[in-house]
């Protein structure tokens, strides 16, 4: 899969920033400028240095021509762009990969995660190694919310979870609980799961969510009912068959 990796000159000689902040994005044009915008506003208050990557997954509308725009205005923009397509996971990959910061914030670039919620995952990351947003009050069409209640109480039997909302995309990770993830497409599903496999101590948060102004879902019943319950099966066979052992000597 080619990628192209586009960071400044200066950005490439400072120190990396405390948090880095993933964002895939698959023809998002409209949402990437209010999305930088809001980010900015938030983070002034937080106070941490912070890069924003934004990976641009084939996006065939003119997202990457926005994004190239915007780094002119936002010195701490990081860019990367995928030659075609690759899903989720893998943008969320790319990110991780490139990430420099000991904190990691991933968040959807639709603005229906709101960035002001920001300092909330950070306050509960003192306790935890890992904060995943809960959308309790999820802002998409019914359809959407049956179907991902329905998917959650799946997913949370087979993997004996009681995750509330594996979907949200707002989550913070300290970089150690990545480090050792091996993903395959389809797994930031379940992403709250691999890194509690690894030892983590991971919890939940209730965070905001707006309904989609811009641009279309990339998801419906029909492009994940199937696959998603497929995912799961492989999730809860390495959970089986995770190595577990003691040495004694
Ligand atoms: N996305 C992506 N690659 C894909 C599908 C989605 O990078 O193949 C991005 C998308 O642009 C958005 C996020 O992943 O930033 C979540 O997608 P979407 O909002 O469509 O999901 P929904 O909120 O409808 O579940
Ligand atoms: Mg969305």
């Amino acid at each position: 899969m080619g990628t192209e990796v586009v960071r400044s000159e200066e950005q490439s000689e400072q120190a990396g920033p405390e948090l880095s902040i993933v964002i895939p994005i698959y023809n998002e044009e409209e949402n990437i400028p209010p999305l930088l915008g809001a980010i900015s506003r938030v983070m002034q208050e937080v106070g941490l240095s912070y890069e924003v990557i934004c990976v641009d997954d084939g996006s065939t509308d003119k997202s990457y021509a926005v994004l190239r725009e915007m780094a002119d205005h936002y010195p701490g923009l990081v860019l990367i762009r995928f030659q075609e397509n690759a899903g989720q996971t893998a943008a969320l990959d790319a990110g991780f990969k490139a990430a420099r910061g000991r904190i990691i914030v991933t968040m959807d670039a639709d603005l229906q995660n709101d960035p002001a919620d920001i300092p909330v995952l950070l306050e509960a990351l003192q306790e935890y190694d890992m904060v995943c947003g809960w959308r309790y009050q999820r802002q998409d069409p019914w359809i959407k919310l049956v179907s991902a209640r329905i998917a959650n109480a799946v997913r949370n039997w087979i993997t004996q979870e009681q995750i509330r909302d594996t979907g949200c995309s707002l989550k913070a990770y300290r970089r150690e609980c990545l480090a050792s993830l091996k993903l395959f497409t389809g797994m930031h599903r379940f992403l709250p799961t691999l890194v509690k496999m690894e030892g983590f101590r991971v919890t939940e948060v209730k965070v905001r969510h707006h309904p989609r102004r811009h641009g279309k879902s990339k998801y419906n019943i029909r492009n994940r009912l199937v696959s998603s319950f497929l995912d799961c099966l492989a999730v809860a066979w390495m959970q089986k068959r995770a190595l577990r052992y003691k040495i004694v000597e």
